[in-house]
């Protein structure tokens, strides 16, 4: 795999570190009777580690499509998605469901934390269902949330937790098995600016600390700016913008 997309870091020793994902011509078409949608054509993406990517594009153009994929959720019809090194496409089920497990984080517009649990348990359950033991994932589970401003907060359940502390709840619950890759969609869109703003902060703080890949998909140009990169998706392409 060495034919990079124009957008990655230039350096032609053969050590250089593989994208945490890649994309390489994946193309999605959806079918409906006669009518074909083709959502993505060909789309190339190389997502770095330590690299937070924001994905800005009108509502239908792609953007669930393309995290989806990324999140090995969707499979393409054509095409490649590289975890690392690894290709995904041949995969069967359960290899994408464990590949997933490990490797991906996931953070929506709304927290899905549980509602009997506290915020600490919350961070606990993945890092459970991976087989970690309970003293394992307790502190990592506070450690964690106390670095994002919540140790205070590690035993309230969701309902005693406002909007953006439930947020960053999820944002930790989502990197708490140290994967490769976090996604999120409209993880502010929720919130008003400026719990958005402090959500944010601890998404790319994250990011920066773990060295872990982010794309997230944003409709707020204030935040996305603040990012590395910010990409668009234009007649099935991954189209860098700036
Ligand atoms: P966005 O997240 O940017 O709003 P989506 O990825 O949800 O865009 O959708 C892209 C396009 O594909 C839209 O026109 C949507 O209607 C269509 N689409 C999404 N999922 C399906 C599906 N399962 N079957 C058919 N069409 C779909």
């Amino acid at each position: 795999m060495t034919d990079y997309p124009l957008d990655a870091p230039h350096n032609d020793s053969p050590a250089q570190p593989a994208p945490a994902l890649q994309l390489h011509e994946v193309v999605r078409t959806y079918r409906s009777g006669a009518d074909e949608l083709h959502v993505l054509r060909n789309a190339e993406l190389a997502l770095w580690p330590g690299q937070s990517v924001a994905l800005i594009a009108p509502s239908g153009a792609g953007k669930s499509t393309l995290l989806h994929l990324a999140g090995l959720l969707e499979r393409p019809d054509a095409g490649e998605i590289y975890m690392g090194d690894m290709p995904t496409a041949h995969m069967d089920d359960a290899q994408r469901t464990r590949l997933r497990r490990l490797e991906i984080g996931f953070v929506y517009q709304f927290h899905h934390l549980l509602p009997e649990f506290t915020a600490q348990e919350n961070v606990m359950m993945p890092q459970l269902i991976r087989g970690l033991s309970m003293e394992v994932a307790q502190s990592r589970a506070s450690e964690l949330l106390g670095y994002l401003g919540l140790g205070e907060r590690l035993l309230h359940r969701p309902a005693e937790l406002s909007g953006g502390e439930q947020q960053r709840v999820a944002i930790a619950r989502a990197v708490a098995n140290s994967p490769r890759i976090l996604l999120a969609d409209e993880p502010t869109g929720n919130l008003d600016p400026k719990t958005a703003d402090l959500v944010f902060g601890a998404l790319t703080q994250i990011v920066r600390a773990t060295g872990l890949a982010a794309l997230v998909a944003t409709h707020n140009l204030e935040l996305a700016s603040r990012m590395d990169r910010r990409v668009t998706l234009r007649d099935g392409l991954i189209v860098e913008l700036d």
